[in-house]
């Protein structure tokens, strides 16, 4: 898969260029082509163009139509997707078919639905002489698009958030200007392709590739003909970008960084929540935003918890790679944090021997530790790898207590039985998102998105059409 510029409806792929490297073994899938300031302004000003042109004409059915020939479009080259999603990132090939790929599919089908949903003018309210006006009005509000916005997704899961943003931006008429990680930029060369395919104006969608800091990413979200910035990704680049976009007040939705707690009552059934903390520690190797990385368990059942966690922990087997050997020394580095801060290691620690060509990727094994004071770094920073530690707690209060005392607050498990407590506790958790009994259940309509360090926004349904347009108040003197 070569990656490729998308600007104006033209491939192209000026730019120095830089390697993309296999996560999985560490060997070299190709090159990227780097977005100079100039690319980046060309796909800023064909996506301004596509608003004055025919993409700024189209009436909402004719974007929800597109937007299905474009849902149709990815799943007609369903393997061509899940290939470069796990080659990017050396997921699991069962993960990219049953999550990446179908959510994006998913991400696009949602949003053409929700167009039929939601009329673009609402007649809301008549007025006499009320406030300061005379005389009687007729208000209605009518959505208009922000203008052009800017993508900036993450590499962990990368279609599937590219696209949760890409979707509802087209469908409310706005043009996007893309840019994925510099890690995982394959799936997006092929949304592209996808897209051009699909009949899309030129310019209502544009890719650029590149490196974030000093570059593209910041080129971008730093332009003046940019109206909104749609990110995903660390908290720590959230507050960059903030600071970037301040000089033109460019509006930001941000999805970012998470410390999640899991807290696992003595009541629960402790098979469901075994089963449950295993999947939200290790799934994708702790390389998702909702991955639990601290567990508060009650303490009569804290002893047998931590037993079985370590047990399941040390017989995970197919677990992905960290995404790159920078990203997996950060892990390691914290694990040798947490023992010099006294932690004992239940399962896992270090890095996995497979004494095949995997020992040359970028793998670290499902981890779970015990005994760390709360003030440790490694139970208040984020790690992002497969890496949990776990605590006990004596009372309810105690427990929401330990799960509130972080800068993040992003996502919450709570593993009861008691129907009185789930509804008491749930409430009190301080994260965008609580899971009881469950985790990463999603809803494509319900809220998704972070408080505190976690983020700013919420996206999903309506929420996400909420972000992507502009309510207009118009007023017309009866
Ligand atoms: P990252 O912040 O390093 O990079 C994300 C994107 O931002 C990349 O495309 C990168 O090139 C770009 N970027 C980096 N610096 C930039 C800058 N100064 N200006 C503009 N763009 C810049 O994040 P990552 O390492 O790719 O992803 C992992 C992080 O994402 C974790 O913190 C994780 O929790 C977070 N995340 C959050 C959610 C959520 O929904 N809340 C979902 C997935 C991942």
């Amino acid at each position: 898969m070569k990656a490729e510029h998308y600007v104006g409806g033209v491939f192209r792929s000026d730019g120095p260029a830089f390697p993309l490297i296999a996560p999985v073994d560490g060997t070299e899938l190709g090159a990227v082509p780097e977005a100079t300031r100039e690319v980046v302004d060309d796909a800023v000003a064909a996506a301004r163009a596509a608003l004055k042109g025919p993409w700024g004409a189209m009436a909402a059915e004719e974007r929800a139509a597109a937007l299905r020939r474009v849902a149709d479009g990815v799943q007609a080259r369903f393997e061509e997707f899940v290939d470069a999603e796990v080659a990017d990132t050396g997921r699991p090939r069962a993960f990219a078919e049953t999550v990446d790929v179908p959510r994006a599919v998913g991400n696009f089908r949602a949003y053409a639905d929700l167009l039929y949903g939601r009329p673009e003018r609402a007649y809301t309210t008549r007025v006499r002489g009320w406030s300061s006006g005379t005389g009687e009005a007729l208000n209605y509000t009518v959505r208009r698009p922000l203008g052009v916005v800017a993508v900036v997704s993450p590499w962990n899961l990368p279609l599937l958030l590219s696209t949760w943003k890409i979707a509802p931006a087209l469908a409310c008429g706005n043009a996007v200007v893309a840019k994925p990680s510099e890690e995982t930029p394959s799936t997006a060369t092929l949304l592209a392709r996808v897209m051009d395919d699909a009949g899309l104006p030129p310019g209502a969608f544009n890719l650029v590739h590149g490196h974030g800091p000093g570059a593209a990413g910041e080129f971008l979200t730093g332009h003046p003909g940019v109206d909104a910035i749609a990110f995903t990704g660390e908290s720590a680049t959230g507050a960059a970008i903030m600071r970037n976009a301040a000089d033109h007040v460019t509006p930001v939705s941000f999805e970012l960084g998470g410390k999640n707690p899991a807290l696992v009552f003595a009541d629960a059934d402790l098979d469901a929540a075994v089963d449950g903390t295993v999947r939200s520690c290790f799934t994708h190797s702790g390389q998702i935003c909702l991955c639990t990385e601290r567990v508060y368990v009650e303490r009569p059942v804290f002893e047998e918890f931590v037993a079985r966690l370590g047990e399941r922990a040390r017989a995970l087997d197919g677990y992905g790679p960290m995404i790159s050997a920078g990203h997996r020394d950060k892990v390691l580095s914290y694990l040798r944090l947490a023992r010099e801060e006294g932690a004992t290691v239940v399962a896992g620690g270090g890095t996995p021997e497979f004494g095949d060509a995997r020992d040359g990727g970028f793998h670290v094994q499902p981890t779970v530790l015990t005994g760390l004071p709360e003030t440790a770094r490694a139970v208040r920073e984020e790690i992002f790898g497969p890496v949990c530690h776990v605590a006990p707690f004596d009372t309810e209060d105690e427990a929401l207590a330990l799960a509130n005392d972080s800068p993040y607050g992003l996502a919450a498990t709570v593993w009861t039985r008691d129907l009185s407590r789930a509804h008491r506790v749930a409430p009190r958790v301080e994260t965008g998102i609580v899971w009881v009994n469950c985790w990463n259940l999603r809803d494509l309509r319900t809220p998704f998105g972070g408080v505190k360090a976690s983020g700013i926004g919420r996206e999903g349904g309506e929420y996400s059409l909420d972000f992507f347009s502009e309510p207009v108040n118009v007023c017309v003197q009866i």
